[in-house]
């Protein structure tokens, strides 16, 4: 199909909704999903009839490459609803384009940016009761795209399956957030997939965060893979530090994630008169920082927290607490960037987005 096809999206509804029985006030991240899905097939060489249809399992050939070979990607974005029943997405595009650089490096087909945005737009009006009002109460919304092809051969799929999923999201407090610097795993390398929103990225952290979690540590800051010096990202998350006045993180490379939170966060502070400085960030400079009292704050930045708050760190074995602040960059941070999603405060910077 050609750039300028226009796809008709079917729409068949649940004929009950399960709304009743979900308990807003005590959600748990990414448990609950909506009545509806949106998906999309790709077959022949093309993206055939969308469709949004009940959320329900479906079958997959046992020897689909996704099985066999982790040919899947996915994003993470949030709507939020107005006082006015407004639906808003945040940033949209950054998504839709991560989401193709991610196929790219996957070797797996672009979606259409129509079949991304009308999927998503006519899945959130359709869900939209799911949708609360209210700071602090979004939908994540989880699309994701996988190699359905069968046969075990190493080599890329033929077929795929896109689908876009809508789970509540209250904003959660983590707790208190310990991190333990990697000194020999690693998430990503220089020509690997840490740039891509890959599905084996993530497993791939699974082992070395139990490790840290069995060490009393809640996550791992990952650190460059060939010398462990440079400091990366938090979990799953793109990662500040605040030495003296200052905000740092690092730039963004093939080993780390170009986050929407992290991009978005650099040209808030920048707007509130806070120094950032986008440049690589030792382990050194931490640990100094840490003993001299210069480091006054460290936090991840995300879509699922938006910000992480970390009260302290361990590197070989010795562990660094950071001040307890009462009125921090990141609190402060935060309270900027989810005023703007949620449409309380002026989008000066033209980042929501009307469903
Ligand atoms: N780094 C990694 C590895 C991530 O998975 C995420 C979450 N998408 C982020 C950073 C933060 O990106 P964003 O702000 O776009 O959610």
């Amino acid at each position: 199909m050609s750039a300028t096809q226009t796809y008709k999206i079917e729409v068949l509804k649940a004929s009950t909704s399960k709304i009743k029985e979900v308990d807003f006030d005590n959600l748990h991240f990414g448990e609950v999903f909506t009545d509806h899905l949106f998906e999309c097939d790709f077959k022949n060489g093309e993206w055939q009839n969308p469709t949004i249809k009940p959320y329900a399992p479906f079958l997959l050939d046992p020897s689909a490459k996704v099985f066999h070979y982790g040919q899947a990607i996915f994003e993470g974005m949030k709507a939020y609803k107005d006082d006015n029943d407004g639906i808003w997405l945040f940033r949209p595009d950054e998504n839709y384009h991560r989401f193709n650089h991610s196929a790219t490096r996957m070797a797996m087909p672009e979606v259409p940016e129509e079949i991304f945005m009308e999927g998503l737009n006519q899945l959130l009006k359709l869900d939209e009761a799911w949708i609360q009002k209210g700071k602090g109460n979004t939908m994540y919304i989880r699309p994701f795209m996988i190699a359905t092809g069968a046969g075990v051969i190493a080599n890329p799929s033929d077929e795929y399956k896109f689908m876009i999923l809508l789970s509540p999201a209250k904003s959660y407090y983590s707790g208190e957030v310990k991190v333990l610097i990697a000194e020999h795993y690693s998430r990503a390398a220089n020509g690997g997939i840490g740039a891509a929103k890959a599905a084996g990225n993530y497993a791939a952290q699974f082992y070395p965060t139990n490790l840290a979690n069995k060490a009393g540590f809640q996550q791992v800051i990952w650190t460059d893979d060939a010398t462990h010096t440079k400091l990366e990202e938090a979990g799953t998350m793109n990662v500040f530090f605040r030495i003296n006045d200052t905000l740092y993180t690092a730039p963004t490379s093939e080993r780390i994630l170009d986050g929407v939170t992290r991009k978005s966060l650099i040209d808030l502070a920048k707007r509130e008169g806070i120094n950032v400085e986008v440049r690589p960030v030792l382990v050194s400079e931490l640990v100094e920082g840490a003993k001299n009292g210069s480091l006054k704050e460290i936090f991840g930045a995300g879509t699922a927290a938006v910000v992480n708050p970390i009260i302290g760190f361990s590197y070989q074995e010795v562990y660094y607490e950071l001040p307890k602040l009462e009125n921090s960059v990141a609190s402060q941070l935060k309270e900027k960037l989810t005023n703007i999603q949620h449409k309380l405060a002026e989008d000066t910077f033209g980042w929501t987005v009307k469903v």
